[in-house]
């Protein structure tokens, strides 16, 4: 099969905070193969913004040094790197002065899309934003990209979107989460709206329960101060499973447009019930002898911050009435692997004689390390001997059949970015979807902090806390392995 790039428009792409830890590991590489597949125009450029005093040229030396860190395989065509650091160019600015935004200003082309990544900090929006528009940065059709973080509770969410809302409209604002840029995610919706098998058997006639788990080996890596304010729940839940858990059970949109989409979303979180003190396990991994526990990476021996969570969750609607959503989401464990599995429910009546195995269908869509889409299926054991059946998995992704375009395929930043350009904000959240996602979150965790809930420990590398599994346990049913 051949590639099919279609080039996106021209445009200047300023990234504030462009030094930054993800503008180097993740941004800026991925523009690189962006650019590497032609889809970028050859004029477009990138203007990294950031406070540290340094010129064009040092500018070009880091991110020269960040590709060939973070390119993957494609950092090693040097002239392909050399072309690419051509687009680049850096002015420092600081968000809370008035230094540099005319050197920005002058830099800018009018006439092709101007784009403004925030990769800082959430506390610099509101600077950011105002000397945008007070030095005739970006006008009415100029786009903002923000990063995670979106607030750290419904009220903060709700003041950084006023912020947002004083200098643009909501059209023109891009809040990612990069969990929606994976081709899987995409390929998830293809699925379920493609295709007239599944939709018929998406709901509590067929559905026995949904389970969504992301789970990390890494601990908080440097970052304890930080992860220790936020925790599992606000740091992973409340965006990435939510949204992935809205994909999952949302309604068909009535076509594939950002608006259609977002509002589906929305009335799934709106839908959902408040969890059950009683469903919500909290988890924080403890030491081993060779690796701290999580309180020494938080830097605080009294933290009571979860590294982990598995929860619960219903959905109030007629689709959805009385099946369960299991979520959790931890760091340290087994292994990497983001999935989410439609568990389907048991056949009424097992025709074949002696066949006493449970075979159960199960849609399985992993996000991460690998990413791919399998069905499970029950099928007669191929031979002699008899009807012996067999559950196999039916890879969905076709990995084979579509070949050499998987190789191609951008990654989820890469993607992104690129519909920012292309100005299609059906992957990103919508500011309606990130409150209503906060007001489901806040009095979980308001809960906790009322009853001075202490996270239950768990051994580093195992499946997370002994409660988690008793979770489905006592609902007869069983969290899938975590392996990669
Ligand atoms: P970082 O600390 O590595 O970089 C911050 C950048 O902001 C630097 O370029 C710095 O020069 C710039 N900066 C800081 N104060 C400034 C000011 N007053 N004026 C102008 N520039 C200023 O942070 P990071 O890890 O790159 O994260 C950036 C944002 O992205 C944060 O909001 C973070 O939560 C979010 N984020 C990061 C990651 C990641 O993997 N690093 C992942 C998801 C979200």
């Amino acid at each position: 099969m051949v590639s099919r790039v279609i080039p996106v428009d021209d445009f200047d792409l300023v990234i504030f905070g462009g030094t930054g830890d993800l503008a180097r590991r993740k941004i800026l590489p991925g523009l690189y193969r962006r650019c590497l597949s032609g889809q970028v125009p050859d004029d477009a450029r990138i203007i990294g913004a950031a406070r540290s005093d340094m010129d064009t040229e040092g500018y070009r030396q880091m991110i020269r040094e960040a590709i060939a860190e973070f390119g993957g395989p494609e950092a090693a065509d040097g002239k392909a790197i050399d072309r690419f650091l051509t687009r680049l160019h850096y002015v420092t600015v600081d968000a809370r002065g008035d230094g540099g935004w005319k050197e920005l200003h002058d830099l800018l082309r009018k006439d092709v899309i101007n784009a403004f990544y925030f990769s800082v900090g959430p506390g610099l929006f509101g600077d950011l934003a105002e000397r945008l528009l007070r030095f005739e940065i970006a006008d009415t059709n100029a786009r903002i990209v923000v990063e995670k973080p979106f607030g750290r509770d419904l009220e903060s969410a709700r003041a950084l979107n006023a912020t947002l809302a004083q200098h643009f409209n909501e059209d023109q604002i891009y809040r990612i989460d990069h969990y929606l840029g994976k081709e899987t995610v995409q390929n998830l919706m293809a699925v379920r709206f493609g295709n007239v098998l599944f939709e018929p058997l998406w709901n509590n006639h067929y559905v026995d329960h949904i389970q969504i788990t992301v789970a990390e080996t890494v601990g908080v890596e440097g970052r304890g101060a930080y992860y220790d304010k936020s925790g599992a729940m606000r740091d992973m839940v409340q965006n990435h499973l939510m949204q992935l858990l809205c994909l999952i059970a949302m309604e068909p949109p009535s076509m594939f447009d950002a608006d259609a989409v977002r509002d589906e979303k929305l009335k799934v979180i709106r839908a959902l019930q408040p969890v059950d003190y009683h469903h919500i396990v909290r988890g924080q991994y403890d030491k081993t002898r060779t690796s701290a526990d999580y309180r020494t990476d938080a830097e605080d021996p009294r933290s009571h911050t979860e590294s982990f969570v598995a929860l619960k969750a219903h959905i109030n609607n007629w689709r959805w009435a009385g099946v369960p959503f299991y979520m959790r989401t931890g760091k340290k464990l087994k292994a990497r692997s983001s999935e989410i599995a439609v568990v389907f429910k048991d056949l009424g009546h097992s025709i074949f004689p002696g066949d006493e195995a449970r075979h159960r269908n199960i849609l399985s869509i992993q996000l991460q390390p690998n990413e791919g889409i399998k069905l499970q299926v029950t099928i007669k054991e191929p031979g002699p001997g008899g009807m012996r059946l067999v559950d196999v998995p039916l890879d969905m992704t076709f990995a084979e059949a579509l070949g050499p375009d998987a190789e191609g395929v951008p990654d989820a930043y890469e993607r992104l970015i690129m519909d920012v350009i292309r100005g299609n904000q059906t992957l990103f959240m919508r500011g309606d979807e990130v409150e209503a996602a906060w007001a489901w979150t806040d009095p979980i965790i308001e809960g906790w902090k009322a009853r001075n809930d202490v996270p239950k420990l768990y051994d580093q590398g195992s499946s997370g806390p002994e409660d988690a599994l008793m979770l489905l346990h006592r609902d007869g049913r069983k969290w899938r392995e975590i392996k990669e």
